[in-house]
């Protein structure tokens, strides 16, 4: 096979499957369980690749190198809605504090929000964080965390839609 000419799109179609929710890369993984593409010689990680496709105006290189990280917790997953970019630090941060286990933090909350405007559900994300469906409920919607970010609307006043009286 020529890699020289392969399109990158093709290659990652060609190399992945579908599993649940996740894409999962089925070319060469590397030991930290992260898939490896092969472009022109060069290692690339596979879910960089993908990130870097689906977000084409996004300089993951410039002024400053970003990680592209994910969301989920399979590091073979190329699935773009489960990758999300930011610094070193914040991936090193991931790792210790150890994704749906202990305290929530505010950056939890707002990958919540962020995950929700992707169009991921409720029970979606509550099942990524190992955490009840009312808990994501309640901080997306502002009953909990309210000093974070305007609550998503809510029906009258943060009252269930069901007990409204009839107009
Ligand atoms: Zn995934």
């Amino acid at each position: 096979m020529t890699v020289a000419n392969t399109n990158p799109l093709e290659m990652l179609l060609r190399c992945s499957k579908a599993e649940g929710e996740c894409i999962l890369w089925t070319g060469t993984i590397r030991p930290s369980g992260h898939g490896v593409f092969k472009l022109r010689g060069r290692a690339i990680p596979a879910h960089r690749i993908s990130y870097k496709l689906a977000y084409p105006e996004l300089d993951l290189e410039k002024p400053k190198r970003l990680v592209v990280r994910h969301l989920c917790t399979n590091p073979a997953c190329i699935n773009p809605s489960h990758l999300t970019h930011g610094h070193q630090s914040e991936n090193i941060q991931d790792m210790m504090e150890g994704r749906g286990q202990g305290r929530l933090s505010p950056k939890d909350i707002y990958h919540w929000k962020e995950l929700r405007l992707r169009g991921w559900t409720v029970t979606d994300i509550a099942k990524l964080y190992k955490r009840d469906n009312s808990t994501v409920w309640h901080a997306l919607h502002g009953n909990s965390w309210r000093h974070l970010f305007d609550p998503l609307p809510t029906y009258g006043r943060g009252k269930p839609y069901r007990n409204r009286p009839e107009a």
